[in-house]
């Protein structure tokens, strides 16, 4: 075996190949993938290979989309053989939301450019004749999709791959992996050590223990899940049409034909299990091309759905029955990109619906590797997004959730319940005393809204029946004083005597020269891509106190501490779990405040924009004058155990000025009325400041930083897409990002975020627009649910354009 290669790849399933291929065909073709069995040999051989392209997430849309437009032409760019069947695929909705959601995805659908139709009823039997439409509301017909031969297909990638040069070792495995001392790796195998610079965990079932040889974990769960496949069915052998794939919610089943016989796939709603639960829920190394024994009983309920569905299959006898694994993640995305802390190990692993995902993720992997970002947004991907949370039970409750939903649709607002309450603040008991309705971010429970007269949030795409609660809230925080906890921010103290210097050369704003000045700055990558977003307060010389978003924290500190050259007096602290946030804003919040502090908050003293190290209500804390939502406020950092003591302080204290809790919706709400971007919506991987009109954080006169030289060029350019602010016309559905946006019925943009503006009563939203488009007054049609609502672009914030109430 070769001693040396640039990239190692481990496994060689649809994630592995679909690496490879992708990785050679893009220029490194020095790449060697190592597969302990046979190609095909772990999860991939026995799919049933279905490619549906009906997804709801852009970013895996687009994946999904790029598979399906691969695989068909993979024989011709082959030579292998991958049995295509573009015969398209039809799911049911059942009930009107599922119906206003396939609006949404019609929507996404024109954005990415898969042909879908919504049909009624009777029309989906134009398509499957025989099939049983009881109880079904629409179809959503999606043309160009179908399904695949895995093995062949995978093979394909495989054998596309060798033509590019890379190399495949079969039936090697490995058992190790080292640091070598020059920075790069040493694969351990049992046929020989390969060296190289990177190493891909493509090892499916196996990722965790590929990730634990370097001391890292991703969470992944691996499920149990059947198929059959019945006698010739004396319908199909009559006909030369193929029926499409058909999903059925009521069945959490799909169905289509298998040349002339049925294949039934069931995702068990509520007895689904974990496979290798008796071995600790992970294969044994010599496992390979291994299938569970089929438990009837666990399917049987399901198979009866389908036979209602299809009355022609009811007698017909079952020729096989697969039960193999495929390993889930928490929220059904697979995990591609790098490990947290681990320079140059990657992930590409964690896909449930890997068949059709492989080509997509290995292409948009293969991007970052090479060109250090990819073309999509990657956010929803990365494997740092959980922020190292690997707890066994939490990773069996996610992923056993997110397997028994494969068929169930998740309205905006609606929580999930399983593995909840891992990070929490130290108020979470106390506000759920007072109504608190809580949201997850990055494993964190945040109040989202406070229910003072018990109601229960009834989920849905429009205005819901919290939004005259939410409506109270910001309505508080605009005229009153509001209080809200935001204890999940990333939090890092960064110290040293090279601390100012280090942070200016990784971010692309100039550090507060005064002490206690607080700047907005933004990681870029090299080729000026946005790769995060912080607030950074100088507490002293040789002190910043930086904050991000919380499921940005992994990704930061691989920011903050990777960048650290080796005689560079730099420590990076991760005190996100340590210190709490509770921010009070609103016109009264200084009056409120200055009953518990002896300090002076006027603006001679606490300047907008500045930090200080102070105490309230005898606490020592960290006041920051800044927030989210677009008032005279602060936040307050504190250690974790005071946030009681603090909150009970403050809310004492603001009772005289009708102090009121608020959540994250309200916050939502305010931070739109004023126009502030949230990094992973406006801001992404896909961007530079320039297209985000973020140029004014850009300091082009400092001395080098990380992607400043892109940035200049990029401006020189002329751009594709420009960030737009706008107001738009809706009366009862706002945009959740995500829309197509339309001129003269063409598509021009995409949205990014938006919703209800309730202190302005406003409906507005943030696109990507052609940049003819992008001027302020140019009109188009944002499509929200299959409406097209009138939207104009604004040219200042709808709230205090000229921030005269941060100021105050
Ligand atoms: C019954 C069933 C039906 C399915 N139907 C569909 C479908 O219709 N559509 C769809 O998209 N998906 C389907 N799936 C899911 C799909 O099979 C998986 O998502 C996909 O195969 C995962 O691919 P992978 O490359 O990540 O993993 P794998 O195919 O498991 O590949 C990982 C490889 O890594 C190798 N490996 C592990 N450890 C080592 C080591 N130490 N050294 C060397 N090699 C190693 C393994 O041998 C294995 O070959 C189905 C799954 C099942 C069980």
């Amino acid at each position: 075996m070769q001693s040396h290669a640039r990239v190692v790849v481990i496994g060689g399933g649809m994630m592995g190949t679909g690496l490879l291929y992708h990785l050679a065909e893009q220029g490194w073709s020095d790449c060697l993938l190592i597969e302990k069995g046979e190609l095909t040999s772990g999860s991939t051989w026995h799919a049933a290979g279905q490619c549906p392209s009906f997804i709801a997430d852009y970013s895996m849309a687009k994946i999904h989309h790029y598979g399906n437009t691969l695989y068909p032409k993979l024989e011709q760019l082959t030579g292998q053989n991958v049995s295509w069947h573009g015969c398209g695929g039809i799911r049911f909705a059942l009930n009107e939301a599922e119906l206003e959601w396939f609006r949404h995805v019609e929507g996404i659908s024109k954005l990415i450019g898969f042909e879908m139709h919504i049909l009624g009823p009777h029309e989906i039997r134009q398509h499957n004749p025989h099939v049983d439409i009881s109880g079904v509301v629409a179809g959503a017909l999606t043309i160009g999709d179908g399904h695949v031969d895995p093995a062949g297909c995978c093979n394909a990638l495989a054998k596309g791959a060798r033509k590019f040069g890379a190399k495949i070792e079969r039936f090697t495995r490995v058992e190790d992996i080292q640091a070598a001392a020059n920075g790069e790796w040493d694969v351990v195998t049992d046929k020989g050590t390969v060296r190289c610079e990177h190493v891909v965990n493509a090892a499916g079932c196996y990722a965790r223990r590929i990730s634990q040889m370097v001391g890292t974990d991703v969470p992944i769960s691996n499920r149990e899940h059947h198929y059959l496949v019945t006698e010739p069915i004396r319908e199909f052998i009559d006909s030369d049409i193929e029926m499409p794939v058909m999903r059925d919610p009521s069945a959490s089943a799909y169905f289509r034909q298998e040349q002339n016989s049925a294949l039934i796939g069931l995702y068990e709603t509520h007895t689904g299990v974990e496979a290798w639960a008796d071995r600790g829920g992970s294969p044994d190394w010599e496992s390979d091309s291994e299938l569970f024994e089929p438990d009837m009983d666990r399917i049987l309920p399901h198979v009866e759905k389908v036979l209602q569905r299809m009355p022609i299959w009811a007698d017909a006898g079952i020729r096989r029955i697969v039960n193999g694994a495929i390993p889930h993640t928490p929220d059904a995305n697979p995990l591609l990109g790098p490990a947290m802390g681990v320079r140059n190990f990657w992930q590409c692993c964690g896909s449930s619906i890997g068949i059709a995902q492989g080509a997509g993720c290995g292409k948009y992997l293969a991007q970052w590797m090479i060109d250090g970002d990819a073309e999509i947004n990657m956010a929803g991907l990365d494997p740092r997004r959980f922020c190292g949370i690997n707890d066994d039970d939490w990773v069996r409750a996610k992923s056993f959730q997110d397997y028994t939903h494969m068929y169930k649709l998740h309205l905006p607002g609606e929580e999930r319940d399983a593995g909840r309450g891992v990070r929490k603040s130290t108020l979470y008991e106390k506000l759920k005393d007072k109504g608190a309705v809580f949201t997850e971010a990055a494993s964190w429970e945040r109040p989202k809204w406070f229910s003072l007269d018990g109601r229960a949030e009834e989920a849905g795409f429009g205005r819901t029946n919290v939004h005259d609660v939410v409506a109270a809230e910001c309505m508080a925080v605009r005229d009153r004083v509001g209080v809200t906890d935001l204890s999940s921010f990333a939090k890092f103290d960064v110290t040293g005597a090279d601390a100012e210097a280090f942070l200016n050369r990784i971010t692309a704003n100039r550090l507060a020269r005064k002490p206690g000045g607080i700047i907005l700055t933004h990681w870029l990558g090299d080729n000026g891509m946005i790769h995060g977003e912080a607030t950074i307060s100088r507490l002293a010389e040789g002190h910043y106190y930086v904050l991000s978003g919380a499921a940005a924290q992994h990704r930061d500190l691989d920011h903050l501490r990777q960048p650290i050259r080796p005689r560079e007096d730099v420590r990076v602290e991760d005190i996100t779990d340590d210190w709490g946030t509770l921010v009070v804003a609103g016109p009264r919040s200084r009056d409120t405040l200055a009953k518990i502090t002896a300090v002076d908050l006027t603006s001679d003293n606490f300047r907008w924009l500045s930090a200080q190290v102070i105490e309230i209500a005898g606490i020592e804390l960290r006041a920051l004058r800044v927030n989210y939502v677009g008032e005279l406020g602060w936040e307050l950092h504190v250690a974790m155990p005071h946030m009681p003591a603090l909150y009970d302080a403050v809310w004492a204290a603001g009772e005289e000025f009708a102090i009121a809790d608020a959540g994250t919706y309200a916050v939502n709400s305010l931070r739109l009325e004023k126009a502030y971007k949230g990094w992973g919506a406006e801001m992404t991987n896909e961007i530079t400041m320039i297209e985000a009109d973020m140029e004014r954080f850009v300091k082009y006169d400092k001395d080098d930083f990380i992607g400043k030289a892109a940035t200049l060029k990029r401006k020189q350019e002329r751009v594709s897409m420009r960030l737009v602010y706008c107001r738009l016309d809706a009366r009862d559905h706002d945009a959740h990002g995500g829309e197509a946006v339309l001129r003269d019925g063409k598509v021009i943009g995409i949205t990014t975020s938006g919703g209800w503006g309730h202190y302005t009563k406003t409906s507005l939203a943030f696109a990507y627009v052609a940049p003819e488009f992008s001027t302020p007054g140019s009109e188009f049609d944002i499509e929200i649910l299959g409406s097209a609502i009138k939207a104009v672009v604004l040219d200042e914030p709808v709230h205090d354009p000229h921030n005269a109430r941060l100021r105050a």
